[in-house]
């Protein structure tokens, strides 16, 4: 497998409205644009720095993810995603490294993108994201 870079960073919040102001009015970042993962039960907007993003996830459901995770440790940085040029073939190399996965197949993320997460369990506590666009 093949990492290419650090293809964002995923924030959870309770508000993209109030959040988003540390990276545009702070930062001097544009939002690029917000979009519903209805499968995720969260919207997430992004936010274009370089070659990466910052990726800010509000929850749309009080049993989602995103708020569950809030509820747990409050707002904060919840994943690193490492874009590869191969996901399924960067999965197949982690399965027979024995690494623990969430997804043992790639599905469907914001903005298209194949994703796949591997279990934090597996990376130290890291919640560590593979996509490939
Ligand atoms: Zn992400």
């Amino acid at each position: 497998m093949r990492t290419l870079k650090i293809d964002h960073i995923g924030i959870a919040v309770k508000s993209i409205e109030e959040a988003s102001k540390i990276y545009t009015e702070l930062l001097g970042l544009k939002m690029r644009g917000v979009e519903e993962v209805a499968d995720q039960k969260v919207k997430v907007a992004f936010i274009p720095v370089g070659e990466s993003e910052v990726e800010l996830l509000e929850s749309t459901d009080p049993e989602g993810p995103i708020a569950k995770f809030i509820e747990k440790y409050g707002e904060g940085i919840q994943h690193i995603a490492f874009q590869v040029d191969d996901i399924e073939k960067a999965l197949e190399e982690l399965k027979q490294k024995g690494v623990r996965l969430i997804d043992e197949k790639p599905r469907y993320g914001a903005g298209g993108a194949k994703i796949a997460f591997i279990h934090p369990k597996a990376t130290k506590g890291v919640l560590i994201e593979l996509c490939e666009r």
